[in-house]
């Protein structure tokens, strides 16, 4: 079933998500829910907050994206990133390393705002799957740009907060009016 994805202005957008204890047949249709909703609306990732559950959850799939290239590193050797998709990522526990990296990013809960984002090019991923199963991996390019804005939104962290000064300023009149539209609509 495709959800409605939650947009700024949502309280649930900046609640930091609960560990999951228990790989219930619900937290699996959730995930089955936010596969379908991310591919609906053309994303990369989705996490939990973005339809409305504060949880350790999100769901990423980069094999859309052409033109920007993920790497992917299991044990120490490097694998087909594609065999590896889609990725559900259950209470996700990441240390990013390396270089800032400046990339585009944008976010499905802020729709047609973008923004030049700078992470660690890299990250390590610890985390449990839909199965049940703990499995790790090492991330570069658009797949760690993924994993680190995905995680973040688990915790209440949003894209914006990551945005140089100039660039938040520059988006300020169109941030303003999707809270308040959001606000609004949320009162109805
Ligand atoms: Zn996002």
């Amino acid at each position: 079933m495709v959800l409605e994805i939650t947009r700024f202005g949502n309280p649930v957008l900046r609640q930091k998500g609960a560990r999951i204890e228990k790989i219930t047949p619900e937290i699996q249709q959730l995930v089955k829910d936010m596969f379908e909703t991310m591919y609906e609306a053309a994303g990369v990732g989705l996490a939990a907050q973005q339809v409305g559950r504060a949880l350790q959850l999100t769901v990423i799939d980069v094999r859309g994206v052409k033109d920007r290239p993920s790497t992917m590193e299991i044990d120490g050797k490097e694998v087909d990133v594609k065999e590896h998709m889609p990725l559900a990522l259950i209470n996700p526990e990441i240390k990013a390393f390396g270089n800032p990296a400046t990339g585009p990013e944008g976010c499905l809960s802020f729709p047609e705002i973008y923004s030049d984002i700078a992470r660690p090019e890299f990250v390590e991923v610890t985390a449990t799957n839909a199965e049940g199963k703990q499995f790790s991996f090492r991330a570069g390019g658009l797949l760690s740009r993924a994993v680190q804005h995905e995680v973040d939104h688990l915790n209440g962290i949003l894209f914006i907060d990551r945005m140089s000064t100039e660039a938040k300023r520059e988006l300020k009149a169109e941030l303003d009016e999707l809270q308040t539209a959001t606000k609004a609509a949320l009162k109805k």
